[in-house]
């Protein structure tokens, strides 16, 4: 039996570790849709190997380009947000929503309230609008299998589990591009130097946020809208090797590590296989080569992103959104070359407690149009903020 599967943000970095997979059994699957951004060489040639029914650009100006690059092969082409959202409502088995940012939203909602299993990449749904898609998962019956390394990690030490019994969840962060810099030169980090990361390779917004730590933040609150414990449930630790993406500790003292080698095929591959479990030619690990695994406290002095999610965390309702929002636009300004590294944090912080003054964050949003709001009136405010 063949099975249907969507890729949302396939030509990223977690699309095209999901199409390298799909790619080693293609009898197994049919693709339903991909949608891709403004790298339409890359969107074209996977369409041309893949034949989904359709694919999708987000951008309407890039469409005429994909239009001439699949003229005459039968695969559909639109463009835009909207043509996203439907492409999501197409039957499918096993939905992967690998978009950056807010605008994974939609194509998460939409995947679980067609029923399907949803293979969640974007962390962005879950900070923003974790309760809603859980809600809506539960109501339409859809499954969704966490695909960020440590929520996968948790994940699979909670197999035959009861999370009443888990005491707590500890993430572990590598540390970043910035782990060894003296705490004074921070200030003067530039984008360049802050997209490279020692062990994994992603796309850039994920990896300068891995130096920042706002990756490690938002995996925080993913961990609490999508396991459902309290934030003083939730530690973090940095571990340089990133080789134990998560432990769970048990109620009885007992801990459950997962450990793999940093390579996002093991988590997409899990999501695909699960519940079943698949040989997958990704390295294995040599422990003696390793030597030692290694952990540091993670301070939430040099990591303000952490006690900001901490506190997004404790205050629920709308900061979710607001903090992912104003992250992203600090994230565009320090790319931009308009605020420094150190910048982002105080940024995020003002917009978040500006959006509180004004009352913006105190309800519960009851569906997307609450989360969007709360998301454009906070970006709006971080791009005007002085810092
Ligand atoms: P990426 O930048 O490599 O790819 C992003 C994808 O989103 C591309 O296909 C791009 O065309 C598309 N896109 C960008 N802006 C868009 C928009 N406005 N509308 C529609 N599509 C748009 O990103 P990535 O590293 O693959 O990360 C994707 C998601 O997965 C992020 O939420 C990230 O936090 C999460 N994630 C990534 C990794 C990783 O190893 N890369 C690990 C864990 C979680
Ligand atoms: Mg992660």
């Amino acid at each position: 039996m063949t099975r249907r599967v969507s890729i949302f943000g396939a030509t990223g970095s977690i699309g095209q570790n999901t199409l390298d997979l799909l790619r080693r059994d293609p009898a197994a699957y049919q693709v339903v849709a991909l949608s891709g951004g403004r790298n339409i060489a890359q969107l074209a040639k996977d369409a041309l190997e893949f034949s989904p029914e359709v694919v999708v650009t987000a951008f309407e100006d890039a469409l005429p380009e994909l239009q001439a690059a699949l003229a005459g092969s039968g695969v559909a082409v639109e463009a835009g947000a909207q043509a996203i959202a439907r492409a999501a409502d197409r039957p499918a088995d096993w939905i992967m929503s690998c978009i950056v940012g807010v605008a994974g939203l939609v194509p998460s909602l939409h995947a679980v309230r067609q029923g399907a299993t949803l293979a969640l990449a974007n962390k962005e749904s879950l900070v923003a609008a974790g309760p809603i898609l859980l809600e809506e998962a539960r109501r339409h019956a859809a499954t969704i299998l966490p695909v960020d390394s440590e929520h996968s990690a948790v994940f699979q030490a909670l197999i035959g589990e009861d999370i009443a019994n888990v005491e707590r969840i500890i993430i572990t962060a590598s540390g970043g591009a910035f782990r060894d810099w003296p705490q004074a030169d921070l200030a003067k980090a530039t984008p360049a130097q802050a997209q490279t990361h020692p062990n994994w390779s992603m796309g850039q917004r994920i990896t300068i946020d891995s130096a920042s730590m706002f990756n490690k933040a938002m995996e925080l609150i993913e961990t609490k809208e999508f396991f459902g414990v309290t934030e003083a449930q939730i530690e973090t630790i940095i571990h340089p090797e990133s080789l134990i993406h998560a432990m769970v500790g048990f109620q009885d003292g007992g801990m459950m590590a997962h450990v793999g080698p940093p390579d996002m095929r093991h988590a997409i591959g899990f999501a695909l296989h699960y519940p079943m479990r698949r040989p997958l030619d990704v390295a294995r690990l040599d422990l003696t080569q390793i030597g030692q695994f290694r952990f540091y406290a993670a301070d939430e002095g040099r990591y303000p992103a952490l006690r900001l999610a901490r506190e997004v965390m404790r205050q629920g309702h709308l900061w979710g959104a607001a903090f992912n929002a104003a992250k992203e636009v600090a994230l565009d300004r320090f790319i931009a070359g308009d605020i420094g590294f150190l910048d982002m944090a105080i940024l995020v912080e003002k917009a978040l407690h500006d959006m509180d003054r004004a009352g913006l964050l105190g309800t519960a949003p009851r569906d997307l149009p609450d989360v969007l709001q709360a998301d454009q009136a906070t970006r709006e405010r971080a791009r005007t903020i002085d810092v």
